[in-house]
């Protein structure tokens, strides 16, 4: 990455140095670099910031293949900030921050080849009322997706019922309760939608691939005890269509369950927050009947029972697909991927497993209760 005579295009942009000082004083350091995907984006984009204790100067360059593509920011040393990092691997294979003769370097190895213009490099000034530094932000956009306004609408087939899959040993109660019930599993996020990201060791994994390996064996479970069940997806993919809005791919989620008249609609999701300390269990309702909050009672209690999570509440909310389903519905968080132990949990072997047994106990009591 660093024989420049390989780069076709090399951009100058940005200096911000005061012009009192010095050019070769104190030189800047890095001290931090976060990313974040944008798929609200159209394109979407992965987002690189950099948090600067003082403005430099940066140029940017790409190679001929383009996919190669690199900063360099002059008399600017690495402070304590990590060298690798990987990123969303539909944009990013990785990137390095290295130093070498006093300037510090940002390498971007990219997942498809890219053009120059189509990379955003820009600085943000310190903003001492926000309480921010000086930053170098990087936008790189997710290649070859599909515009927004070009989709259409899923027809109700393509997301029926599945009844493939394990066969479970059930109790002769749960199947008494459940014997004939509509049950609706909504594995939260999927396809171009990944959710909440979080990180076990060098990998990162996503919410949406979480979500669905609980919902898979909780389908099971439940058609063992003779439950008909309706999956708003069984594989990892968009409901409605790829980078769809929020809305109509929420809406698609509830046509599956209001389409199948449904007697219960449980959508799952992992909680992510910027304080990896947090963690713990909250299950979601909307009172738009009696027996809502009920449900949320019952399979936040069956939670609490069967996995050892901290207690985050049943709480009252406006949640979409809790509104908008026309049955009792809850949106249960089953722990924050932002928390290291949480995040190792939920991608062990035995973890969909049990914690796809705790939210069938919940059903079970929940259709029991209302018998
Ligand atoms: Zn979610």
């Amino acid at each position: 990455m660093k024989s420049i005579g390989k780069w076709l295009f090399a951009l100058l942009f940005l200096i911000l140095l005061p012009l009192t000082l010095p050019v070769m004083a104190k030189s800047a350091e890095v001290n931090s670099l976060r990313w974040t995907v944008h798929n609200e984006g159209n394109p979407p984009y992965v987002r690189i910031a950099m948090d600067l204790t003082r403005a430099v100067h940066a140029e940017a360059a790409i190679d001929d293949a383009g996919k190669n593509f690199e900063v360099i920011m002059r008399n600017t040393a690495m402070g304590n900030v990590a060298s690798q990092y990987d990123m969303d691997p539909r944009a990013v294979d990785f990137a390095t921050l290295s130093e070498k003769d006093g300037d510090t370097y940002l390498d971007v190895a990219l997942t498809k080849p890219q053009k120059i213009d189509d990379i955003r490099v820009f600085a943000l000034r310190l903003d001492a009322k926000m309480k921010k530094p000086h930053r170098l932000v990087v936008d790189i956009p997710v290649k070859g997706t599909i515009q927004s306004n070009k989709r259409k609408a899923i027809s109700p087939a393509s997301s029926a019922a599945s009844t493939s899959g394990k066969s479970y040993n059930v109790s002769n109660e749960a199947k008494n309760v459940l014997k004939g019930k509509v049950i609706c599993i909504d594995p939260g996020h999927g396809g171009t939608d990944v959710g909440a990201v979080g990180h076990v060791g060098n990998k990162t994994v996503y919410e949406k691939d979480i979500t669905l390996s609980i919902a898979l064996p909780l389908r099971d479970m439940l058609t063992s005890a003779g439950a008909k069940v309706v999956m708003t997806r069984t594989t990892d993919k968009d409901v409605y269509g790829p980078w769809a809005d929020a809305t109509p791919e929420l809406q698609a989620r509830c046509d599956v369950a209001n389409e199948a008249h449904a007697d219960a609609f449980v959508s799952i999701h992992i909680d992510s927050f910027s304080n990896s300390t947090v963690d713990g269990t909250t299950a979601y309702y909307n009172a738009k009947s009696s027996k809502d909050l009920l449900l949320a009672q019952m399979m936040h209690q069956a939670t609490l029972n069967s996995l050892s999570i901290p207690d985050r509440g049943v709480r009252s909310n406006d949640f979409y697909v809790n509104v908008h389903t026309a049955m009792p519905s809850v949106l249960m968080e089953m722990g924050f991927i932002t928390n290291s132990h949480r995040v190792k949990m939920l991608t062990s072997s035995w973890a969909p497993r049990s914690i796809a047994q705790s939210l069938f106990n919940g059903l079970v009591n929940y259709f029991a209760a209302i018998q």
